[in-house]
């Protein structure tokens, strides 16, 4: 049986909100609630307990409800732990940073695998920076980069052998629990842990995310009547076929759904309005080199495209030989991978205007991220 300790008990004062950063909201849910949900979606552990500020514990109470035991933790980390220690059931024992709210699956396992295996198991990164000692105005060391690794959570450990390592450390300003298994026993295992498993610590740490979880959908529609004497372009290609779609530009059916709806998401109108048909500069225009100035627009606002979804309807002609050259056209001039793009076509069993082969029609989804 694996137990879990949450440690929530810290002030939080480095991300300065002026409350337990643990209690701040993003991306629609609180730290400590998403920190909480990895480990019950990893479906590894039994047993949850947490260690509070008594100041915090009806705001936790109230997060978790009867989901884990609270603990009410002490000055240091050190101290929460350890109060925390008498209750644990399980065998092997998990103690986590609440602020790590990114931990995944594999990293539980492995964490649970390593200690049953050694006794300790510690997540490790090596360190990209070169490492200085100093007091951040005047460097005293170098320490280097080379076997040096930053320490993650969670840290995992026999239950039987944590408890005495915790009994026999004499202070309590030990960084972590691996190094109070490590002053009584001289040995602590590592593995390599994961680095999306960020600690949220800085106001800045919780800037980043809310960013990546800025994104905008947009919808786009668009149709146009086929005749003669014109060419068949969609999504840049030129498609064989006695007639072609006819429009103020080259009338691209499927680049103009895109358009708009890259445009929608920003709520920057649509096509018609930033490309009107009575501007002679539009007369045959190619709708690609249009898309690029959209790209623009979009870009003014902060955003870049991170997917579109499509769909061309069309009686006539048959398009499934040549959606992959549109995909990897129209890819191109978004200037993202052809695997976040999916465009499909169809027909319309012979209904309405489209079933008649009067003209083509297509839809579009446009997913946004902040850049
Ligand atoms: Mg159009």
């Amino acid at each position: 049986m694996v137990s879990l300790i949450l440690t929530c008990a810290g002030s939080g004062t480095r991300a300065n909100f002026g409350k337990n950063k643990l209690f701040i909201s993003f991306g629609g849910q609180t730290v400590l609630y998403k920190t909480l949900s990895a480990f019950f979606k990893s479906g590894l552990i039994e047993q949850y307990i947490i260690t509070v500020n008594k100041s915090d514990y009806e705001t936790v109470k109230n997060i978790v409800g009867d989901n884990a035991e609270l603990v009410i933790g002490g000055a240091t980390r050190f101290d929460s732990v350890k109060n925390a220690l008498p209750f644990i059931k399980g065998d092997i024992v998990l103690v986590h940073d609440g602020a790590r709210p990114f931990v995944s699956p594999t990293l539980i396992k492995n964490c649970i695998e390593t200690a049953e295996k050694f006794g300790s198991a510690i997540p490790v990164i090596p360190s990209c920076d070169t490492i200085i000692k100093g007091d951040g105005k005047i460097v005293d060391d170098y320490i280097g980069k080379e076997s040096l690794y930053n320490v993650q959570t969670p840290q995992g450990f026999k239950t039987d052998l944590i408890i005495p390592a915790y009994e026999f450390a004499k202070y309590n300003n030990f960084p972590d629990d691996g190094s109070v298994y490590k002053n009584l026993y001289g040995k602590l295992n590592c593995f390599i842990g994961d680095k999306e498993n960020v600690k949220l610590t800085y106001k800045e740490d919780f800037e980043v995310f809310n960013k990546i979880n800025d994104c905008r959908v947009g919808t786009g529609f668009d149709c146009h009547r086929l005749v003669e004497n014109r060419k068949l372009i969609i999504g840049g290609i030129e498609i064989p076929y006695p007639l072609g779609l006819l429009g103020h530009s080259d009338a691209d059916v499927l680049t103009h759904a895109v358009m708009d709806a890259m445009l929608s998401a920003v709520a920057e109108r649509d096509i018609g309005y930033h490309f009107p048909d009575t501007d002679e500069r539009f007369k045959g225009a190619s709708s690609i080199v249009l898309l690029e100035q959209v790209k623009n627009i979009i870009d003014k606002k902060g955003y870049k495209v991170q997917s579109v979804s499509a769909v061309i309807m069309a009686q006539k002609p048959k398009l499934l030989g040549y959606i992959p050259s549109i995909t990897d056209n129209l890819a191109k001039a978004l200037g993202i991978s052809a695997d976040k793009l999916g465009i499909g076509a169809t027909t319309l069993e012979g209904l309405g205007f489209v079933g008649r082969e009067e003209g083509i029609c297509a839809s579009a989804t446009a997913v946004l991220i902040k850049k």
